[in-house]
């Protein structure tokens, strides 16, 4: 079975992310446009458009997809949603996994100041709440106390020290 893959223009890709508030920078290796959606509490989703600033569209079609992170500070991948083809529902697909990224974030902290995420739990069945910085910070919400009292940046307990094991 072919899938049905569509062309994307620079314009097409700019005007279904002006609603996200996104802003574009130029990826120098493969030459590709990403943009980065701007989310509370220093999280961001990068878009990466698979559109040339050279041609002005996407690459080869069905060479490669459109991929969606979830970073932290601009510099931490913290998850990532399955890529999107470019076929003829790739905005409503699209919509969808920056819809969920985004759901994934919070406005909390871990008691080292780090912004936690709600993750999936165990073969997919309810979420949790952990680090953004995991494998490096360990820490998740286990409702010892509110949840918005967890970072407490007068309280900070010791750095977590890597396990030798
Ligand atoms: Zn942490």
């Amino acid at each position: 079975m072919s899938r049905q893959y569509v062309k994307i223009s620079r314009e097409e890709f700019e005007k279904f992310m002006k609603p996200f508030k996104a802003r574009t920078s130029i990826r120098s290796v493969e030459g590709e446009i990403i943009h980065r959606i701007p989310l509370q509490n220093d999280f961001s989703i990068w878009v990466y458009s698979t559109v040339s600033p050279k041609t002005g569209y996407s690459r080869e079609r069905g060479a490669d997809a459109i991929r969606t992170v979830l970073m932290y500070k601009n510099r931490k991948a913290v998850m990532r949603e399955s890529k999107t083809l470019r076929t003829t529902t790739w905005e409503k697909n699209l919509r969808q996994k920056i819809e969920d990224l985004t759901n994934r974030t919070t406005e909390y902290k871990c008691p080292w100041g780090h912004g936690l995420v709600r993750r999936p739990g165990k073969k997919g069945k309810g979420s949790f709440y952990g680090c953004s910085m995991f494998p490096e910070c360990r820490y998740t919400y286990k409702g010892e106390k509110r949840l918005s009292e967890v970072y407490d940046p007068k309280k900070v307990p010791p750095t977590p020290e890597k396990k030798a094991k």
